[in-house]
């Protein structure tokens, strides 16, 4: 049995088959998410089970500065701060 491409979702043979991210490919359909770049298995970067060119590629600094409990904390309290309510604490 011939997979489906994780990009087209028409069946991928073998001779034109990348096995990558855990899911098969036609090779002209890996390609970067963004810039669509053709890749190969040398030079992709997996973000997400799906394909990135380097200069693409999710940098992981991003979301960690986005996403620590502190970050998000000052993140609602500047909303709260930015919000005028008649009762500041009924949510809390
Ligand atoms: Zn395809
Ligand atoms: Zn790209």
């Amino acid at each position: 049995m011939n997979p489906p491409c994780a990009r087209c979702g028409k069946i991928v043979y073998p001779t034109e088959k990348v096995n990558c991210l855990d899911k098969y490919w036609h090779k002209g359909c890996f390609h970067c998410e963004v810039c669509k770049m053709t890749l190969n298995m040398k030079n992709y970067k997996g973000y997400e089970k799906k394909p990135y060119c380097s200069a693409h590629y999710p940098k992981t600094s991003f979301t960690i500065v986005a996403d620590t409990p502190e970050n998000l904390r000052l993140k609602q309290q500047s909303e709260l701060q930015s919000q005028v309510k008649p009762h500041p604490h009924a949510a809390l």
